[in-house]
């Protein structure tokens, strides 16, 4: 199957040829026609599955086919994700496959100024894409009009809600008009995001590309047991020996992300940190430093680098272990994507062994083990995965943690700041 056969306007096929983009992807071939359609969407999907032109190629083919609207100042479609990062990367996205459409896209997120934001809506645009905080401000403003939407995209719902963000959606949802296609995205299905999905969908098909702990066949994954004291060394090992390029490295917290550039760039490493204490124009400076290859490593918590997509990112490292065994499944889907080969490299302490084991129970495999030869453990047997049980209570899960109250705040008291 090609794009071709999706029978789309001219003007997209031309720009998706610019992209390189042969045959779709699994959650493209679905969902494509179904929203060409005109149809409600309920998609199970990761991101880096292709997930973003899945929804944006349609709804670019469905408002360019309907041309008596456009030029108008009336937003006609309206796509609500939870951080600024991915707000960035969607909008870069629709100006992409959109360019020879005449259609009009812009973002709008909070952290910063928004005169050039406002300066943007008052010209008009045909598609916003936005955080929820800034949309509603912006809205009551007067800056936004949702009356004549036509399209409403909710991506990465889990996480929108994982962050608090309930509230916001059903404020949201109130000044959206009855009659409307609505696409809703998430990559896990706990009950809130089903029932929200049955409150704001009417009769949708359901896609689901990929359950919600699988992990890509392309990603590579190995584990290096290393004694707390030891991981920073076997990082400066691991960059010297193996052939990395770029490759982003996850901790835990906001503060172990700084300490570990600090120890970066003193080993003349060029790094830079990003997570929520950054400021905007700080974690986007750090992100195309990144991604133009200015900065060799890029050192991120969970928060901050999902749904962050590094076009042919080959590398993951865990320099340490998540104790939400599903964040796992997310952090080392930053590699691997669109089919290249990726590899993830976590570099687990006896104090993360049941972490870890919990982490090898969700995706269902032991997670061959790479031997350290510089820095051995001292006591083996706190690596012995037959000896280390996993706790129950800690065996979490973000659907488990969701099940209450939005498990970031849980955690954010019971360990520092993320
Ligand atoms: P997404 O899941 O939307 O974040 O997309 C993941 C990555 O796959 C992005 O870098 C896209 O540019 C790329 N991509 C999306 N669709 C295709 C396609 N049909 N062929 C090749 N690359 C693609």
């Amino acid at each position: 199957m090609n794009f071709e056969d999706f029978k789309l306007n001219h003007a997209l096929l031309k720009a998706l040829a610019d992209e390189a983009y042969k045959t779709p992807t699994p959650i493209q071939e679905q969902s494509i026609p179904i929203v060409m359609k005109g149809k409600d969407l309920l998609g199970c999907a990761q991101t880096g599955t292709g997930k973003t032109a899945a929804f944006a190629v349609p709804i670019l083919h469905l408002l360019a086919k309907n041309e008596s609207k456009a030029g108008s100042k009336n937003i006609r479609a309206l796509i609500v994700t939870p951080t600024r990062e991915l707000a960035i990367q969607i909008d870069e996205s629709f100006t992409a496959y959109g360019k020879y459409t005449g259609l009009r896209n812009t973002v709008v997120f909070g952290g910063v100024k928004q005169g050039q934001q406002t300066q943007k809506l008052r010209k008009g645009v045909d598609i916003l894409i936005a955080t929820p905080g800034r949309l509603l401000d912006l809205q009551q403003q007067g800056f936004i009009n949702l009356r004549n939407l036509e399209i409403f995209v909710l991506d990465e719902a889990d996480r929108m809600l994982d962050m608090g963000f309930i509230h916001d959606v059903k404020k949201i949802i109130k000044l959206l008009p009855q009659k409307r296609q609505t696409l809703l995205f998430s990559a896990t299905m706990p009950n809130d995001i089903v029932k929200l999905a049955q409150s704001l969908l009417i009769n949708p098909e359901r896609v689901d590309i990929t359950p919600a702990v699988s992990t890509a066949d392309t990603v590579k994954q190995y584990v290096y047991f290393v004694d707390q004291k030891d991981k920073k060394a076997h990082l400066l090992y691991l960059l010297e020996k193996e052939e990395i390029g770029s490759v982003l490295v996850f901790t835990r917290t906001k503060y172990g992300a700084d300490k570990l550039v600090k120890t970066l760039l003193k080993n003349n490493i060029k790094a830079e940190a990003i997570h929520g204490n950054k400021s905007q124009n700080a974690r986007q400076r750090a992100l195309s430093n990144f991604k133009d290859g200015k900065t060799r490593v890029l050192v991120a918590t969970d928060i901050a680098a999902r749904g962050i997509d590094v076009d042919g990112l080959s590398h993951v490292i865990n320099f340490e272990i998540p104790n939400i065994s599903e964040t796992y499944v997310h952090r080392i889907g930053r590699t691997g994507r669109a089919g290249l080969n990726g590899k993830a490299i976590s570099i687990c302490s006896a104090d993360e062994m049941e972490d870890w084991i919990n982490i090898e129970k969700l995706v269902g495999h032991q997670i061959p083990e790479l031997k350290n030869q510089s820095y051995p453990v001292s006591n083996p047997d706190e690596y012995d995965r037959t000896k280390v049980r996993p706790s129950k209570g800690k065996s979490k899960t973000s659907n488990q943690g969701r099940s209450k109250k939005p498990n970031w705040g849980k955690r954010r008291n019971a360990r520092q700041s993320r």
